[in-house]
């Protein structure tokens, strides 16, 4: 172990003084690293940018013997060992990116006792050669990064974690601290049983980043109201904006570069070499905007992120909250902007009916896509929501969109009957089924030549919506989708039909208050709401 100098009481603190140049830990840093250095187990639930890292690092120094890190973010541990060398901890990674005389460089450095930390891939960790050549060194500690990806409710599962679960039956003396950012308590639970971390103390700080402000509204011209979004609040700030998929990518760099904005594509279909340099572009560059799929951010440590932007609907909850708290973690106040409309809702639930998994499978997407509906459509605090969804609780917080111009809500019982008697009545007596575009065109008598093909304009439905706009009417399809008063069939056509709960709002038996959507009449003409 590192010699903490002499004439201190508090060998952790001299560590973080001497090595990492800290005065003071943070948090639950100190206790974490006192539990551990002295051979306790943790579990560590702590918000991005809340110093994770340490409480694993300072008690490999402390101990002895190497720290062994397990870690899915094979891409950025080169750049985390070569920070660790930077200030004189001696690291190494062992991962599929090495040659064969590298590996056994970092082999013999930990052989001999010369590694305080040594990071390893999860999949190393089923092998029975990784096991016994650890049983030749001396291990001081087992961290386990992004622990929550050994849950398989959550949404970053990785089938290499489960094996993490004979850590503790072969190595019963080393101390085992796992950490994550994201853990709902059905995941926090998960990982303590799956990982054997029974004894295990437990340190869950609060996930609140509170100079994040959540903003989501509805989806039209969305290139145009991210371009808008950048011009006017963030101009010339470093960014991330997520899209589902990689031509969604593509096309948004494009649109966002053609006007002016510094704006890089990024997704796992680009060639590596140039992946790494978009992200080293990112973190040394000022004001660069990654236009990315999911494949970018985790474990990217840049404290000046000033927005994450979403153009598509997140799948879950846990994806949201990791991605947007890539915003501000320094501390300075960030956006965190989601643009969501009747088409994400369709596209996501239907692809949810596709998906090839079991119906535990489905049943588990379908629950996470309505949580993040809720958070969406919620008419309280954006941040309450959130934060209930991990388990825990807080006041309004006014520095959200719904705090700060609270949401209208209006009576949406009367337009709820007639759109689902439409899809009720197509079905008993044409035996039909139509997407939300054609069932609006009925219920505000708007001829075209699929209405005439199927003689829609004479069912006794045909034009009893008129009374609202054709953005009002995407938005009551949305918000009954969001609340599933209405599904979407499993034919893979995006088709409408009635949910289970339905029938209580046909019967009368149910209201259905709605948020009041403002009224976006310039370039709102898309399929968007
Ligand atoms: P996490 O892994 O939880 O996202 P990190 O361990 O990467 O967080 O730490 C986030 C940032 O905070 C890093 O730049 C780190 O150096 C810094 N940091 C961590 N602990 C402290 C501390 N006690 N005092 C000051 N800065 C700290
Ligand atoms: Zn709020």
């Amino acid at each position: 172990p590192m010699q903490a100098g002499p004439g201190g009481a508090d060998p952790a603190r001299q560590l973080l003084k001497r090595v990492f140049g800290y005065d003071d830990f943070r948090g639950d840093q100190a206790a974490v690293i006192s539990h551990v250095a002295a051979g306790g187990d943790a579990v560590v639930l702590m918000p991005t940018g809340g110093g994770k890292s340490l409480c694993y690092q300072i008690p490999a120094l402390l101990r002895d013997g190497t720290g062994v890190v397990i870690s899915p973010l094979i891409a950025l541990m080169q750049d985390q060992v070569d920070a660790l060398l930077a200030v004189g901890v001696r690291a190494a990674f062992l991962n599929s990116t090495q040659d064969a005389v590298e590996r056994d460089r970092v082999e013999s450095a930990y052989l001999a006792g010369e590694l305080d930390l040594l990071y390893v891939a999860p999949e190393r960790l089923s092998s029975e050669s990784t096991k016994r050549f650890l049983d030749n060194g001396r291990i001081a500690l087992f961290a386990i990064d992004e622990a929550h990806c050994v849950s398989q409710w959550g949404h970053d599962f990785r089938p290499d974690y489960l094996s993490l679960s004979d850590l503790a039956d072969r190595w019963p003396d080393v101390p085992r601290v796992a950490l994550t950012a994201t853990a709902t308590a059905a995941t926090h639970t998960e990982i303590t049983q799956r990982l054997k971390l029974g004894d295990a103390r437990h340190y869950v700080a609060s996930f609140d980043r509170p100079n994040i402000r959540y903003r989501i509204e509805g989806k039209g011209e969305v290139r145009q109201q991210l371009l808008s979004l950048i011009r006017r609040e963030h101009d010339g700030d470093a960014g991330i904006v997520y899209c589902l998929s990689r031509k969604t990518v593509e096309q948004t760099a494009q649109f966002l570069a053609a006007n002016g904005v510094n704006a890089l594509p990024y997704h796992a279909g680009l060639e590596s070499g140039l992946r790494s340099r978009t992200q080293a572009r990112f973190l040394r560059e000022d004001g660069v905007v990654i236009v990315a799929t999911i494949a970018f951010g985790m474990g990217i440590d840049k404290p000046d992120v000033r927005f994450v932007a979403h153009i598509d609907l997140p799948k879950s909850v846990e994806g949201y909250y990791q991605e947007t708290g890539r915003a501000g973690r320094d501390g300075q106040p960030s956006t965190a902007w989601l643009a969501y409309g009747l088409q994400d809702v369709v596209q996501q639930r239907r692809m949810i009916e596709q998906s090839p998994g079991d119906l535990a499978h489905r049943r588990k997407l379908s629950s996470h896509l309505d949580a993040m509906l809720a958070l969406c459509e919620t008419i309280d605090c954006r941040r309450v929501n959130l934060l209930g969804y991990f388990g825990q609780t807080s006041t309004p917080c006014g520095n959200c969109d719904t705090c700060l111009v609270p949401p209208v809500s209006w009576d949406g019982t009367i337009p709820a009957q007639k759109l689902l008697s439409t899809v009720v009545r197509l079905q008993r007596e044409r035996n039909q089924k139509f997407g939300a575009g054609h069932l609006i065109d009925i219920l505000r008598a708007k001829k075209t030549p699929r209405v005439d093909q199927y003689g829609h304009d004479e069912l006794a439905v045909w034009g009893i919506g008129s009374e609202l706009s054709g953005q009002q009417w995407r938005s009551v399809v949305r918000q009954l989708l969001a609340k599933g008063l209405l599904a979407v069939n499993d034919d893979g056509f995006g088709t409408l039909v009635l949910a289970p709960a339905s029938i209580d709002v046909l019967s009368g038996a149910m209201t259905v208050p709605m948020r009041l959507e403002p009224d976006r009449a310039a370039g709102s003409s898309g399929s968007g709401t």
